[in-house]
């Protein structure tokens, strides 16, 4: 069985001078009316507890580009301006609905530079690409063939922070359902090891090449010696951001293969909801790089689950997984973070994450048999795959006992 599904397909390209300065242009006047359409949803919302829409948005970005000072919007594509808008707006309903913070000002250094055209804002001729407001089509360096056929329908051009350029097509493709089987895993999110499976097995962070501890060590110590505001210290940051770069190239094309892996092997897949954990805020590296592969793998697992017919349930962390006994049902006291392996009074001995793995798989498995807990995501206009992403929230559940 076939289902066609849009997926996104990035690369790498090359801009000429021409084309730098216009995608530089788009992403500032891009950060502009999103941060000023941020503040003014604020201080609507704050000041008034007003509402401010997206029509609202739309209608007031209209104003701006007929002020003095902000005419310059209208040299840009708008739709990049609009789409900004769109991703305001779902931001918002994120954060409306309790599943993220609330939206934060895009920043000139940390933010990353893209643009979003929709097809109004680009033209697509024989496997070539021209946005708006462009005379020649880009360089692509075509790293995998598109699929046959494929038409994009949303185009996202980004600038990393090492300066490399990419251009991402959003595009229809048939996905083989992978074959049937009956097994199920449940994930548990750690430090230590990156995730625990409840088969025992872990799995642990991709550990960086020597390689390229050295040579982010050398271009630390390189950027620490260059003055402030020089062009030889943005050329050391240019440095420091290319080792990042592919250190953080490499994580993903870990997440890839394990969550392919995943996916194929299991028919449900249960994991836990970390939004709740994170409230509970841990400020070391160590969290934050876990944390951060964390919501990479379960993007993944969302719209591969989809793709391959499978079945993500995500349940919530409120239960305590690590310290319910998977054998007898007993609630082990307290079990503090350095205690790996403890044994209940039933006698069976457990390794911590193991047995948090096994009961996130249970609760998962009961959810499943309700036939609750999945259900259609909403279309995001971000990445536009999510239209066959499963549910997100968590399903609230008791713990089955055995
Ligand atoms: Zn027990």
């Amino acid at each position: 069985m076939t289902r066609q599904v849009k997926r996104a397909f990035k690369y790498r390209f090359y801009p000429t001078d021409e084309q730098t300065a216009e995608l530089s242009r788009t992403f500032g006047c891009v950060r502009l009316v999103y941060n000023k359409a941020l503040e003014e949803r604020t201080q609507a919302w704050y000041g008034e507890q007003r509402r401010i829409s997206y029509v609202q948005s739309s209608a007031a970005l209209t104003e701006w580009k007929k002020t003095e000072e902000l005419a310059f919007l209208s040299e840009v594509s708008s739709v990049p301006l609009q789409q900004a808008l769109r991703h305001l707006q779902t931001a918002f309903g994120s954060f409306f609905a309790k599943r993220s913070k609330y939206p934060r000002f895009k920043s000139r250094k940390k933010s990353r530079a893209s643009a979003e055209f929709t097809r109004s804002g680009f033209k697509w001729r024989e496997g070539r690409l021209t946005l708006a407001k462009m005379a020649e089509p880009l360089d692509i360096r075509w790293s995998r063939p598109l699929p046959e056929g494929a038409e994009p329908t949303t185009v996202t051009v980004s600038r990393d922070a090492a300066g490399r350029w990419f251009v991402s097509l959003l595009c229809e493709d048939d996905i083989t359902a992978a074959p049937a089987t009956d097994a199920a895993v449940g994930l548990d999110a750690g430090i230590t090891s990156l995730v625990t499976l409840s088969t025992g097995e872990k799995i642990a962070n991709p550990k960086h090449g020597r390689r390229d501890r050295v040579r982010l060590a050398k271009a630390q110590r390189e950027l620490s010696r260059k003055a402030k505001g020089s062009a030889n210290r943005e050329k050391a940051r240019r440095r420091v951001a290319k080792v990042h770069a592919r250190i953080a190239d490499r994580r993903r094309d870990f997440l890839h293969k394990l969550s392919t892996r995943l996916v194929r092997e299991n028919q449900t897949v249960v994991i836990e909801d970390l939004t709740v954990r994170n409230m509970v805020r841990n400020h070391t590296l160590a969290r934050a790089i876990s944390d951060a592969a964390w919501r990479d793998l379960r993007m993944m697992l969302e719209y591969k689950c989809a793709w391959y017919g499978r079945e993500l349930v995500v349940v919530d962390r409120w239960f305590p997984s690590s310290k319910l006994c998977g054998a007898c049902g007993t609630v082990c006291g307290t079990l503090p973070l350095n205690v790996r392996e403890w044994t209940c009074g039933c006698g069976a001995v457990h390794d911590r994450d193991v047995n948090a793995a096994k009961n996130i798989l249970a609760a998962g498995l009961a959810v499943s048999a309700c036939g609750d807990g999945v259900r259609p995501q909403r279309e995001s206009s971000r990445t536009g795959q999510s239209s066959m992403k499963q549910k997100a929230s968590p399903a609230r559940v008791g713990i089955p006992r055995r």
